[in-house]
């Protein structure tokens, strides 16, 4: 599903160059679920971002179902991310003038869903999450579990193929990390791409296929034998 090859990043700051992504290599399969961990500035993010069509590399190829990334304007990156790729990050994003509902109907307003399917959609989402008596609550008068279980509805109710999380457990409680983890698996287990950065091991762990960064590189790739995958 998704091929990064020699994908280079650098900045300069003042006189210093650093290779935040150096010519790295990789090859996602469709469905999987990933962990990358390793040491802060090693990376995760920058290539969370890369992934997420978020940030654009300085050289290398990118990949997503079939298509190369690297050529295409802004106008057409916003449009794959807006269809193929949903985020959730640690500091939930959420937007606190809206409510619950709001936050997730969002993005099948801005992609033109009609308001019936909407309804439909959001309803059966909020269902599923848990968070049907919290449809009218604003971020504020929610839980910190609970407002990462919005964020995460937010982030597919465009049914996107890939979901790209960083640190969603960061900011809660080992509870409610627990459950939002559950939740992430169980889209997971109905198909979607999953790719969790986090620095818990036993969350690390818990992926099919652990990744370990260092200074832009990938330094360790090990799938894990207990999960029941195939290969
Ligand atoms: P991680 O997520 O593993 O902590 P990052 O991807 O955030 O690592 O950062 C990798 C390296 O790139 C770090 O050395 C960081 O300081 C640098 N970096 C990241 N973003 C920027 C930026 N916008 N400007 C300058 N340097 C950056
Ligand atoms: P969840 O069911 O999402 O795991 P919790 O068990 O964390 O929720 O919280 C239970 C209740 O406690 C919530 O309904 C919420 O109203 C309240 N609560 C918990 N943490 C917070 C918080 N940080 N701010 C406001 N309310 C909170």
């Amino acid at each position: 599903m998704i091929v990064l090859e020699q994908l280079c990043k650098t900045y300069h700051l003042g006189g210093e160059s650093v290779h935040a992504l150096d010519h790295l290599d990789l090859q996602i399969a469709a469905g999987d679920y990933l962990s990358v961990m390793g040491p802060s500035g090693s990376g995760k993010s920058t290539l969370l971002n890369m992934l997420g069509l978020l940030d654009t590399p300085d050289s290398g190829h990118y990949r997503l179902e079939q298509q190369e990334m690297s050529a295409l304007g802004e106008e057409q990156r916003a449009q794959i991310r807006n269809h193929k790729i949903g985020f959730v990050f640690q500091a939930y994003h959420l937007i606190d003038r809206l409510n619950a509902r709001e936050n997730i109907e969002l993005p099948l307003i801005l992609t033109g869903v009609p308001p019936r399917e909407r309804r439909t959609r959001v309803d059966e989402l909020l269902e599923r999450l848990g968070l049907s008596r919290h449809a009218a609550h604003h971020p504020h008068q929610l839980s910190g579990g609970q407002r990462q279980r919005v964020a995460i509805a937010r982030a597919v109710i465009r049914r996107p193929a890939l979901l790209l999380a960083d640190e969603p457990t960061g900011n809660l409680d080992s509870h409610s990390g627990a459950e939002v983890i559950g939740l992430l698996e169980e889209l997971n287990g109905e198909g979607i791409t999953l790719l969790v950065v986090t620095h818990d091991p036993a969350m690390g762990k818990r992926a099919r296929r652990q990744l370990w960064m260092q200074d832009g590189q990938l330094i360790s790739d090990t799938r894990n034998r207990d999960s029941g995958d195939p290969d």
